[in-house]
């Protein structure tokens, strides 16, 4: 049997984000991590070593789907794991990220008001007041909090549908972070390939 790793438990962490942001929206920020640690390893490693072996959440549904039984495990739809599934959600993924980052330079620039509240599936608003204290921060910093919090949230329940439906990891298949850290790999892999043939 492998041995167990610090880094096999990082799905607590996964958890504790959430409840974390829950009392205080702030928290929001520590899930940068999570955005930029896949790909500066697969950019600097040329791997999925985050995805394999660091991501808190890939941890939870293999916790929840496997050892908690409560994936179905029926087959996904094929299309879930297209090539054009992959990358038309990434690129929907990147449009909210977006219009998160345009709404906070908005707030910042005083032209709108910040909202305190999330935002479920991109749709449905609800309000979090409870989580922030007014004045503790600049209001941009409290508008990205909101606006990420939303996006973590909103892409964990997917995660957590499609995990029971089908089967723990599915959500992986066309998670937006994988598909980007493999494109990384590949484009990585691809220059080297280059790099070898130009000597
Ligand atoms: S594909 Fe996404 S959810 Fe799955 S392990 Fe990679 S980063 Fe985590």
């Amino acid at each position: 049997m492998r041995s167990r790793h610090w880094y096999d438990y990082l799905w607590v962490w996964s958890i504790l984000f959430f409840v974390l942001g829950f009392f205080n929206i702030l928290f929001a920020w520590l899930g940068m991590i999570d955005f930029l640690l896949p790909l500066a390893l697969a950019a600097f490693g040329g791997n999925k070593f985050f995805c394999n072996s660091l991501c808190g959440r890939g941890q939870l549904f293999t916790v929840l789907g496997k050892q908690l039984k409560l994936s179905r495990y029926h087959s996904a739809p094929r299309w879930m794991a297209s090539k054009w599934f992959r990358w038309g959600f990434l690129a929907f993924f990147l449009s909210m990220f977006a219009s998160m980052v345009v709404q906070t330079y908005l707030v910042g620039a005083g032209a709108a008001s910040l909202r305190e509240a999330i935002k479920l599936f991109w749709t449905f608003r609800v309000p979090w007041d409870w989580a922030y204290t007014a004045g503790s921060v600049p209001e941009w910093v409290a508008q990205f909090s909101f606006g990420f919090y939303s996006l973590m949230l909103t892409s964990l329940l997917l995660g957590l549908i499609v995990m029971v439906l089908y089967k723990p990891r599915t959500w992986c298949s066309f998670c937006p972070m994988g598909t980007m850290t493999q494109g990384v790999c590949r484009w990585k892999a691809g220059k080297g390939q280059h790099d070898k043939i130009s000597v």
